[in-house]
């Protein structure tokens, strides 16, 4: 099971993909969670990729290819994996295909969570995570048991730089430019799965189960 997760930043595809990996046992891969991890230990790759991440715009597709390539070849991924903000550009898509080709492999689907821009700056603006472990919360959706305390493993949540009203336009406008695109090349490729992601997140995550099986 080798999923795809599509969708506008804050339409709750973290929020999906965690549950996803819970489920169904498979690794939840999260470039920006990897990218996030970069930062805060310091990396070279960390200090390049944050120059982009600062400003909302993508980090170029060469610093992201290489690393999602490798990680897909660890053995863990053997059963699958959730790729959670990978692709991003159609580029991105294109390399993903042919490195899954060289493995004997292709992707299973993709889901998009369909969001409108309307509701993504108030999920953004509760929006907090933590870096921690990666669990994400939101203030009023889906609050954390103990106020700004992560549920699964106690530490302090984090509200993203880039999180803020003015970032999270840029982001949304990046997200139509240059992500949308890919709706169309996997709906071409038969593997396009539209979720509507307005909903109660366990009403999301139910058509999300009726699309990949119990
Ligand atoms: P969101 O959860 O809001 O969709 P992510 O955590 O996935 O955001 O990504 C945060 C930032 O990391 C993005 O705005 C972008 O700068 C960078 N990033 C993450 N994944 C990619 C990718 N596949 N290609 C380019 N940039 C990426
Ligand atoms: P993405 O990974 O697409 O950027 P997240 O999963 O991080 O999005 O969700 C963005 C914010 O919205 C988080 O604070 C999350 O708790 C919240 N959220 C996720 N899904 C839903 C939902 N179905 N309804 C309301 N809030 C949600
Ligand atoms: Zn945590």
């Amino acid at each position: 099971m080798k999923i795809i997760m599509l969708g506008a930043p804050g339409a709750g595809k973290g929020t999906q993909a965690e549950k996803i990996a819970e489920k169904y046992q498979i690794p939840h891969i999260s470039t920006g969670d990897i990218f996030r991890a970069n930062i805060s230990e310091g990396t070279a790759l960390g200090k390049k990729a944050a120059e982009y991440i600062d400003q909302g715009l993508l980090v170029p597709d060469e610093l992201v290819v290489d690393l999602v390539v490798d990680r897909i070849h660890q053995p863990d991924c053997d059963k699958g994996y959730i790729l959670d903000g990978f692709p991003r550009t159609i580029p991105q898509a294109e390399c993903l295909d042919k490195a899954l080709a060289e493995m004997g492999t292709s992707v299973t689907c993709a889901i998009d969570v369909d969001v409108p821009d309307q509701a993504i700056i108030r999920r953004m603006s509760g929006r907090r995570a933590c870096l921690h472990c990666g669990a994400t919360y939101h203030i009023e959706y889906a609050a954390p048991e103990k106020e700004n305390i992560c549920d699964k493993c106690g530490s302090e949540l984090h509200h993203r730089e880039d999180d803020k009203e003015e970032t999270v336009k840029t982001r949304l406008k990046v997200y139509h430019d240059q992500t949308q695109p890919l709706l169309a090349y996997y709906r071409e490729k038969g593997m396009l799965k539209v979720v509507d992601g307005t909903r109660d997140l366990d009403e999301v995550f139910r058509s999300v189960v009726e699309i990949l099986g119990e």
